[in-house]
């Protein structure tokens, strides 16, 4: 590389007597350290890498007596998810107060999603602090602390019906679409987006169905491959975890087979909540890997989606099951659902992020809660993620550095939080525009109004103020180049 005017010079071949080492490297330690410009790490900051290890859901009472090869069972997993709110609260029995059951049963009973948890997820809960608790915020609701819902919030905040040329197919970008071929999970999350749709009929709402149907399956296919402009198909659900391996090939191979699909992703909170089935259900994971490994030969990625928010959903047995698609070649990016009490401060996140990345999974996504029916507990402002954002930038490679988005409301699609054209803090909303998805068309996020300060708090109280309010943040942002 002897470029003329460089000052570089490449240098003349040391002889190999007057190196100051000799190759290969001998095994000793110099005696003496090369200097330290740093101080000694805490070893705190290390805790990424220290994982839940042993037979941690022995502390369990229901499953003290559950063996090591029992417990990595998925199928035992499966069987032993309580599905039935009488059954979660008996398990519960022993371990946390009669007034803590009182309130999630309460809870339960007000809650949009049905009930499933797996013996994994109960068994990572800190039941001695049960309120406090990230895991269980995001799963078992306690009508204690209910905050009513957000004057502006509708069902399906995305508007992914609006989008459905299919049902169960929303195609909102111009070259990818989200493909939603069941609607079952291995757990339900009380902040689920697709609360619409995803598990049973509860007291609350009765569902858009979205079941395993052949001929519906079919006309989602026949749309992607009339599309020439769609390369990219995300397969969620539900969750493809509950697909039978069947099922995983037929919607890898279809899509595969068509010349414009050149990228795939298979969506699953599994390795979050389950991830014994990597594991041990060899059928299930063989076939994703068949799916991957003949998408590489066509020069094809497939790839999985998974969905970690909080650094202790994350044990030994997850470590195994990520090692075990790593070997395999499979790519594993994570979305993170920013919330409030679980992982809306820089510290957890920046945890999060650390140990995902020290399992080979990629931080990809940090999304500002959806507005979603009986969580507004969970919601948190935007300022929180952008604060969010600022604390973790940095910390790691870029590549192992998450995005914050807003998927804006009525069907924007995702934006950087960072992009708002304007944000009132006061009245807790924010504008975004989305040039590639509706040109011209403007989108409002909206902080949750607990948290907002008094004058705001006022304003929302009056609904004459909250037409007011909107046409404000709309001529604000407008002031601001677009
Ligand atoms: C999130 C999403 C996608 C994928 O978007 P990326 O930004 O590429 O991850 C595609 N379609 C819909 C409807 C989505 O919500
Ligand atoms: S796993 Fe995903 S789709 Fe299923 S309930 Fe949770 S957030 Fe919703």
């Amino acid at each position: 590389m002897a470029i003329e005017s460089n000052k570089l010079t490449v240098a003349e071949p040391v002889p190999a007597r007057e190196r100051s080492g000799s190759f290969p490297l001998s095994t000793s330690a110099p005696s003496v350290l090369p200097a330290a410009l740093k101080d000694p790490v805490d070893p705190a900051r290390l805790a990424h890498t220290q994982l839940l290890q042993g037979p941690f859901w022995r502390r369990v009472p229901a499953y003290a007596e559950v063996d090591e090869t029992e417990f990595l069972d998925h199928r035992w997993q499966a069987k032993h998810s309580i599905t039935k709110i009488p059954k979660l609260l008996e398990a519960l029995r022993g371990l946390v107060s009669d007034a803590f059951i009182q309130d999630a049963a309460e809870g339960f009973r007000h809650a949009p999603m049905s009930v499933r948890v797996s013996p994994y997820l109960l068994s990572l809960i800190d039941w001695t602090r049960p309120y406090e608790d990230p895991l269980r915020l995001q799963f078992i609701p306690v009508a204690s602390r209910h905050l009513p819902d957000h004057p502006k919030l509708d069902l399906d905040s995305l508007h992914e019906r609006a989008d459905m040329p299919v049902p169960g197919l929303t195609h909102r970008y111009f070259d990818r679409a989200l493909f939603l071929p069941l609607d079952t999970c291995p757990v339900y999350c009380r902040f689920c987006t697709r609360s619409y749709a995803v598990g049973i009929d509860t007291e609350e709402v009765s569902k858009f169905q979205l079941k395993v149907n052949a001929e519906r399956w079919q006309q989602a296919f026949a749309y992607i491959r009339s599309r020439p402009e769609l390369e990219d198909i995300v397969i969620s659900g539900g969750d493809v975890y509950q697909l039978r391996p069947e099922q995983i090939t037929e919607i890898g191979e279809t899509l595969l087979a068509m010349p414009n699909v050149r990228r795939m992703r298979y969506a699953t909170k599994g390795p979050a909540v389950m991830p014994q089935k990597i594991l041990t259900d060899d059928a299930w994971t063989d076939a994703l890997t068949r799916v991957v490994e003949h998408g590489r030969s066509l020069h094809k990625e497939v790839v999985v989606h998974t969905h970690f928010n909080h650094p202790r959903e994350i044990t030994w047995i997850t470590q195994a099951a990520m090692n075990k698609l790593f070997e395999r070649g499979i790519t594993v990016r994570n979305q993170t659902v920013l919330q409030r009490g679980v992982n809306d401060d820089v510290q957890t996140m920046r945890l999060l992020v650390k140990r995902l990345g020290h399992l080979n999974v990629r931080p990809y996504y940090v999304y500002m809660h959806d507005l979603v029916r009986g969580v507004e507990d969970l919601r948190t402002t935007l300022q929180t993620g952008l604060d969010i954002e600022k604390g973790v930038r940095g910390l790691t490679a870029g590549f192992n550095t998450p995005t914050v988005i807003v998927d804006a409301p009525g069907g924007g699609g995702k934006r950087d939080a960072h992009s708002y054209e304007h944000y009132n803090r006061t009245t807790g909303i924010s504008v975004f525009v989305s040039p590639n998805v509706h040109p011209g068309q403007i989108y409002y996020y909206f902080d949750p109004i607990d948290l907002l300060p008094p004058e705001g708090r006022a304003r929302w109280a009056d609904p004459a103020e909250h037409p007011r309010m909107i046409e404000e943040a709309r001529i604000a942002s407008l002031a601001h180049p677009h």
